[in-house]
Order: C-alpha cells, then sequence, then structure tokens
C-alpha cells in the first residue's frame, strides 16, 4: 500500500470513528403505536393498488382468447410468514395476520366478494381441510371440484362458512410491482405492472390497454416463443414492455440480440390482440387512440425510431396500428360480428370465453367527468392552453434533465401538474424551461 493510501485510509478510520460517537440532540421515543397505523395505511393503499388492477384485469380474462382455463376466486391473502424479521412479524400480528390466511383483498366483482368474503377475515378450513399456512390454503384450493366451502373468523370474534363458487377464467393473474418505473412485463403466466404505470395512464381505460397487451404476450405464448427464439440460450425471463429502455434488466445483450428478430412482429400482435380483448370485454376504445403517443413524448426523437434497443416498434407506427386496428374492431362491433382477431397465430386457435354481452352505452359526456384528467378525445388541436399558475424553480442538475428530455423527470412533472390540477412552468432564474399541463402535455418554450 502506498503512503498516500495509507493516510487516506487513517483518515477514514478517524471520520467513522468521529461518526460514532452517536447523536447529540434527543429526538424521543418512537411511538409504535402511531408506527403500526402508519404501517397498516401504507400496506393498505398499497392493496388498492392491486385490487384496482384486478378489478380492472377481470374483465379481460373472463372474455379473453386463451390456451387454457382456470378457477378465479378474487381475494388476496397474507400470512405472517411474508413477513420477515425487517418487516416485524409482531406488526403483522397486531393487525390480525398469523399463520392463517388472512383475507387482504377481495375483488368486488368477484365471486369472494359477491359470496360474503371480506378482507381481514382468517381463513382455517376449506371444504373439510384444516388450513394453518398459505401453503395449505393454495393446495385445499386446488382439490375444490365445484364449490369451495370457505371457513372465517372475523376480527369481531364470530366465524361462518362461505361457500364460493370459482369462475373459470384465463389462468393468468395481475401484479402491481415496484421498482421498474413506467413498465408492465409478461413472464407467459403473470402480468406486472409498475406502480409508475398506474400513476401514467389517465383513464382505467389505458391501463386496461397496458393489462391487455401484456396478457395477450401470454395468451399467443410470445413469452415461450421467444424462450424458443433465443440463439444465445438460456431463459428470458419475461417480456418488457414501457418507456424507460429496461429491457436489460431482463436479458443480457446476447439475448436481446436472438429476440430482436422477432419481437418487434410480437408487439405489433400484442397490440392488435389487446384491442380484441378490450372489445371482447366491452371496455371502450375511444379514449385509446393517443396512448403511445403520450408515452412517446417521454422518449424524445427516440420514439420516431424503434424502441428499446430495436425490440418495440416505433412509437409513430404503433399509434397508427393502434388506430386502425381500433376502427377494425369497432366495425366488427357494428356490425355485430363475433370479435376475433384476423391472425394466423396461437392465440386465435386458443379457447374463446364467452364475450361480454353488449351494454347500451350512454353517449360520452361533452367535458371530461368532473375529477377527470382525461385529454379531449379528438385529435389534439392547437388550443391556448392556461398560462402557468405555478412555478417550480429548479437546480442546474433537473434543468439538464428537462434539457435531455429525460424520460423519468419528464413523467414526474407530468404527474405533478396532473395531482396539483395546475400548468405548472418549471424555472432557472427568470428562464422558463418547460410547462407542464394536467393534461400532460409538456411545452418546452426554448427548442
Ligand atoms: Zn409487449
Amino acid at each position: 500500500m502506498s503512503r498516500p493510501t495509507s493516510i487516506a485510509t487513517l483518515a477514514l478510520v478517524i471520520l467513522a470513528s468521529a461518526c460514532m460517537s452517536g447523536p447529540r440532540y434527543d429526538i424521543g421515543a418512537l411511538d409504535m403505536r402511531a408506527l403500526a397505523d402508519e404501517q397498516a395505511q401504507q400496506m393498505a393503499a398499497h392493496h388498492a393498488m392491486q385490487v384496482r388492477v384486478d378489478s380492472l384485469f377481470l374483465p379481460l380474462i373472463r372474455h379473453g382468447f386463451c390456451d387454457e382455463t382456470g378457477p378465479y376466486y378474487g381475494f388476496g391473502y397474507l400470512t405472517s410468514e411474508q413477513f420477515d424479521d425487517g418487516l416485524d412479524r409482531r406488526i403483522a400480528a397486531a393487525r390480525g395476520i398469523g399463520s392463517l390466511p388472512h383475507v387482504v383483498t377481495v375483488v368486488p366483482t368477484s365471486r369472494a366478494a359477491t359470496s360474503g368474503l371480506r378482507a381481514g377475515d382468517n381463513i382455517y378450513h376449506v371444504n373439510g381441510i384444516a388450513v394453518n399456512s398459505a401453503k395449505d390454503l393454495a393446495s385445499a384450493l386446488d382439490r375444490v371440484n365445484g364449490v369451495a366451502n370457505i371457513a372465517v373468523s372475523r376480527a369481531d370474534g364470530t366465524s361462518f362458512v362461505i361457500a364460493v363458487e370459482p369462475e373459470i377464467v384465463c389462468p393468468y393473474r395481475a401484479h402491481v410491482v415496484d421498482g421498474i418505473g413506467v413498465n408492465a412485463f409478461a413472464d407467459g403466466a403473470n402480468v406486472m405492472v409498475g406502480r409508475d404505470m398506474l400513476d401514467f395512464v389517465e383513464s382505467d381505460e389505458e391501463l386496461q390497454f397496458v393489462l391487455a397487451h401484456e396478457l395477450a404476450h401470454n395468451a399467443a405464448g410470445h413469452v415461450d416463443a421467444m424462450r424458443n427464439n433465443s440463439t444465445v440460450g438460456g431463459l428470458i425471463g419475461a417480456i418488457a414492455d414501457g418507456l424507460l429502455g429496461t429491457y436489460g434488466t431482463f436479458a443480457s445483450a446476447g439475448r436481446r440480440a436472438g429476440m430482436r428478430a422477432y419481437s418487434q412482429d410480437f408487439e405489433r400482435e400484442a397490440d392488435y390482440l389487446a384491442v380484441y380483448l378490450l372489445a371482447r370485454a366491452n371496455i371502450d376504445l375511444s379514449g385509446l387512440q393517443n396512448f403511445w403517443r403520450r408515452l412517446a413524448e417521454g422518449a424524445g426523437y427516440q420514439s420516431l425510431r424503434p424502441n428499446d434497443n430495436g425490440s418495440h416498434p416505433s412509437y409513430p407506427e404503433r399509434t397508427v396500428r393502434l388506430r386502425s386496428a381500433i376502427i377494425e374492431v369497432q366495425g366488427k362491433v357494428q356490425r355485430t360480428e363475433p370479435l376475433f382477431p384476423n391472425t394466423r397465430s396461437r392465440a386465435a386457435r386458443n379457447t374463446p370465453l364467452p364475450q361480454a354481452a353488449p351494454v347500451e352505452r350512454a353517449q360520452p359526456p361533452q367535458t371530461a367527468p368532473v375529477g377527470s384528467t382525461r385529454p379531449p378525445q379528438t385529435a389534439p388541436v392547437e388550443s391556448t392552453p392556461a398560462p402557468p399558475s405555478r412555478f417550480v424553480e429548479v437546480g442546474p442538475s433537473v434543468v439538464a434533465l428537462i434539457q435531455a428530455r429525460d424520460p423519468i423527470q419528464l413523467v414526474r412533472m407530468r404527474v405533478a401538474a396532473r395531482e396539483a390540477k395546475e400548468t405548472t412552468a418549471y424555472r432557472d432564474g427568470n428562464r422558463i424551461i418547460a410547462i407542464a399541463h394536467p393534461s400532460g402535455q409538456i411545452d418546452f418554450p426554448e427548442r
């Protein structure tokens, strides 16, 4: 070790020991009760997001076309086993979560809900089989043939047997996941949607389009095909879709090269099938026209070329194709033709579940509903957006991000303007760098 390095090491040791003397101010004891309440509220917020996604996904798996089907109950549960030491099992216990499966989510439109199962119920028996863990419950539900008689105990000390007859649906499930940005992906069996995607979408229908696109990857067998096509070998975890180009998170560079040859066509097919999946579930398509265009705003000029290392078609192409798919499907709806895709893919041969009955749709409102931030459905014309009513002073690092059109920064600005419901100007001294509108539009005065 050279002398300067030793000196540096010594300096570090001295610094470290200086830090070890501990804090000098009395910040008081942590209120454990308040902590437990706060943990419960944050957990509940996550469960609410999962219920939103489950509720929007259910019509898609009810009315889709899938190569297999399976039972669906519509509830989620936790046990104390899922809490490690970091998430203190004592706090789980204080919330009534022990070794018995504790119901945390019930999808309002599911059989579980209509049969009377509630969040907070502890499950201890299914069709006469004792349940003592999450694994027990999973295997008891697997053995159900027909109706599941689920014995539960409630916090008020009452117990019931609740008979739930599962629905038969496409066997895929959707999950809200953290830390993947404005992204979603499919792994052949599941659909994962990033928490940030839930913020990005401007309507339930947009989120359903994302979910339907991922469901289509699973139903059309794209993930399996990608695994087989991968020239370099090894398993490819998933097909990822999104704004931030996190493809690399899921596959190494070599595997990506093998996947690229096929993946643009898979993406085109998933977009196309998604429109059919939505229409089959009676979901309104009219607000989806600009979904890819809005996502493209976060990608700068890159949006004009194939995205994510060439794995995805460009956003202009996806926008044009989405619009023509919507026209094709709306035509079939009007002519009351069955909603099957014009495709030779595996999905066309899959088991079609019954289509949702058409409902008399009310005329679309002339103005956006209260509380909705959905932009006008017509093609965007140069209207005069509101002048900024809110100003945010930014430092040099944020100025650089805005000037580089950093996608994460733009999404943050878009979400902030939408939540504040105010046109927000980002300024550096007296220069306005960007103006974010609640509609999601971002202007760059300095362009
Ligand atoms: Zn995709």
